[in-house]
């Protein structure tokens, strides 16, 4: 695969870090620097359940020095079950008869739309299968990014259409950039060359260079914020973080720039997927924590995606270990948000979900651990993409406006949709935070930004 050197991963897989290693890399992260890729292995081979813990510390001191208490929420709407490939962990894979297909009208985008923005979503991620690339597609694609943007519910709007579709061409990325969409999200699935091919049997995705292609093709288009990751399960994860780091080094030497956010999904089963429920490369809860929190330390500044594959109770946990984005009440199949759907059965799902709270249920469990959930989306209405939210973010600066921004957007949440308890702890909490940094993220910001109009409806 490009850009992959197996040979490498597989000798730094060989290292054994001494606690000498680990004491002064973790004093480095304390700077907020980006780990070479050696040092991230030398972390992983660390089991000392004390060092361990040192790791989580200081990949919960990391998220905050960098992005403060928010936690930004957004949930996926599923336009499309079709697709042309056959990746044969999913429950959309063309060979899985079983699964009734389903692609929205724009009708239907709009009302699943409503669904959600009656609940006080503002981000969402679209997501859909690959249907044969054709002019056609694209052009249902960008309809159905316009058709999200245009619905309201009383104030309420989606304010970032961020996406995880196929690969495509650079003029095609040019119309998604045209249609104002957020991120452009796609996983590579497994960084290791032998194990890609054997789990992509049919369709475009077939080829792991075309899949790598993506990312290029996206910036080469405009596209500056790009979400990368791979899906935990088919192969060993050691080897997938380090091959993931290695594919961030390229896209920095080549662009000047990695990626915006990285999701790490664990597979879950799916419909029709035999390996899915009995994957050979299963990974423990406390595997996964020491990843995330590593991943964390490695790319200090690149937001961590936590979806509801993962339980409750694992993600509670994880928030503190440097996950700095969730999904919350998602639904994985096309149609899915209307009560009662015949599309949101078991045997229509891609995957099962774990976390099956409600939005305000998530909020509720971020307030109480002093987080701040965020509905943020002004660095998109304000261009800070790509590089210009990089050196915002690298420096630890960044946090300034998150926090703010969270708050008041979170104040918003509250007045308009919050159960009337969640409306009680988020108050509180705003105050807290207002006393405490409220005036201090402001004056910090006033710097930074001599002719910004602080008193905007974001900052
Ligand atoms: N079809 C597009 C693609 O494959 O890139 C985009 C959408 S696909 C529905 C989104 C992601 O779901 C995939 O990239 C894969 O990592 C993940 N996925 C597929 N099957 C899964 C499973 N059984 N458990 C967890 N995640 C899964
Ligand atoms: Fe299709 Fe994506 Fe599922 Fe593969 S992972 S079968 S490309 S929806």
């Amino acid at each position: 695969m490009k850009h992959i050197d197996e040979a490498k991963i597989n000798s730094l897989l060989k290292i054994k870090a001494t606690k000498k290693d680990i004491n002064s890399i973790l004093k480095k992260t304390m700077h907020l620097k980006k780990l070479t890729i050696e040092e991230s292995a030398k972390l992983l081979s660390v089991t000392d359940l004390v060092l361990i813990k040192k790791i989580y510390n200081m990949a919960a001191y990391v998220k905050n020095a960098i992005y403060g208490k928010r936690i930004v929420i957004f949930t996926p709407l599923y336009i499309s079950n079709i697709c042309s490939n056959n990746c044969i962990y999913c429950g959309f894979a063309v060979n899985n008869k079983l699964t009734i297909r389903k692609q929205l009208t724009i009708p239907e985008i709009k009302k699943q739309t409503k669904i959600l923005l009656k609940k006080g979503h503002k981000r969402i991620l679209m997501v859909s299968g690959e249907i044969n690339f054709s002019k056609k597609n694209i052009d249902y694609y960008i309809d159905a990014i316009k058709a999200i943007y245009s619905v309201n519910y009383k104030e309420n709007r989606i304010e970032r259409v961020n996406v995880n579709l196929a690969p495509m061409s650079i003029n095609n990325f040019k119309k998604l950039k045209k249609a104002h969409i957020g991120t452009y999200q796609i996983f590579q699935e497994t960084y290791h060359e032998k194990t890609y091919r054997k789990f992509h049997i049919a369709g475009t995705k077939t080829d792991p260079n075309n899949r790598l292609n993506a990312i290029d093709n996206a910036f080469k288009a405009g596209i500056d914020d790009v979400g990368i990751g791979f899906l935990l399960g088919l192969y060993d994860h050691r080897f997938e973080i380090l091959a993931m780091l290695m594919h961030i080094e390229y896209l920095e030497k080549t662009y000047g720039l990695g990626p915006h956010t990285i999701s790490i999904p664990r597979i879950e089963p799916a419909p029709g997927s035999a390996y899915a429920s009995n994957p050979r490369y299963p990974i423990t809860d406390s595997e996964f924590k020491k990843l995330v929190a590593i991943l964390r330390l490695s790319v200090p500044y690149t937001g961590i995606i936590m979806s509801t594959r993962e339980t409750a109770n694992l993600r509670d946990i994880l928030v503190n270990l440097g996950v700095s984005q969730m999904s919350a009440e998602s639904k994985v199949t096309p149609g899915g948000y209307e009560e009662n759907s015949i599309h949101n059965t078991k045997l229509e799902r891609q995957f099962s979900i774990n976390d099956h709270r409600s939005l305000d249920e998530v909020v509720q469990s971020l307030i109480l651990q002093k987080f701040i959930p965020s509905f943020c989306t002004a660095c998109y209405h304000k261009n800070r993409t790509g590089k210009y939210f990089m050196n915002l973010a690298k420096p630890g600066k960044i946090k300034h406006l998150c926090n703010i921004n969270a708050l008041i957007t979170l104040k918003a949440y509250l007045d308009n949709f919050a159960r009337h308890k969640t409306k009680i702890m988020g108050y509180k909490l705003i105050k807290k935070y207002k006393s405490e940094f409220y005036t201090h993220d402001l004056n910090m910001l006033k710097t930074l930004f001599k002719n910004n109009k602080i008193k905007d409806k974001y900052i």
